[in-house]
């Protein structure tokens, strides 16, 4: 995929952007740029793929929930990847003209990806670039949250139809707030690392 344009965009709006052909160079990149520092994850299968936890693990200090030492409490687990020096995550969508979308249900990721950290990498695959605006909301709540909702076993209709959002009022919503980043917040580096693989929903 031809990444020139969006790299461009997201440049003149303040990001940082690296650029890579698979998960490996991406992973590799990011273990030479993150050394000695402390790391939350938010929720991200992208970054399960990249097996980002394991390699940054053995030379950070890692904080994921998905990855909950024993004794220790998910809430208190949560709080504490919301204080790490950098922080990872992925999108939901990203619009060519540059607004990245996400939608969360604690709230942790989007929080922790607008503010609290030195550094924020948003990996975003191939699969997770929409053509404008409306169509990367589109994409988050149509095929995103969907994929999300059935990965996460929830009793929503997406997950039980499986074909697009219902704007459900389930107790197991997982779609509960929405994030639009125009442009890296201020104080926050934020690089956005672009893989020509799918990676994610
Ligand atoms: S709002 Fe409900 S139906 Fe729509 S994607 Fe989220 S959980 Fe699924």
């Amino acid at each position: 995929m031809e990444f020139e344009g969006i790299k461009n965009t997201l440049k003149k709006h303040g990001f940082k952007v690296s650029c890579f052909r698979n998960k490996e160079e991406a992973s590799a990149y990011l273990n030479k740029q993150i050394d000695g520092k402390s790391v939350g994850f938010g929720g991200s299968v992208t970054t399960k793929q990249m097996g980002l936890y394991d390699s940054l693990g053995t030379h950070n200090e890692v904080v994921w929930h998905w990855v909950i030492p024993e004794g220790i409490d998910k809430k208190e687990w949560l709080a504490k990847a919301m204080t790490t020096d950098v922080y990872i995550a992925s999108a939901n969508a990203l619009a060519s003209t540059g607004e990245i979308i996400n939608i969360d249900g604690a709230g942790n990721r989007v929080s922790s990806l607008v503010f609290g950290h030195d550094k924020v990498y948003y990996l975003i695959g191939r699969n997770k670039i929409a053509d404008n605006y409306d169509e990367a909301i589109l994409r988050a709540r149509n095929t995103a949250a969907p994929m999300n909702s059935k990965r996460l076993g929830r009793k929503t209709p997406c997950a039980i139809k499986g074909d697009r959002c219902f704007d459900c009022n389930s107790p197991e919503r997982i779609c509960r707030t929405m994030t639009v980043t125009w442009r890296p917040t201020k104080g926050v580096d934020t690089e956005v690392v672009l893989v020509d693989e799918d990676l994610g929903f």
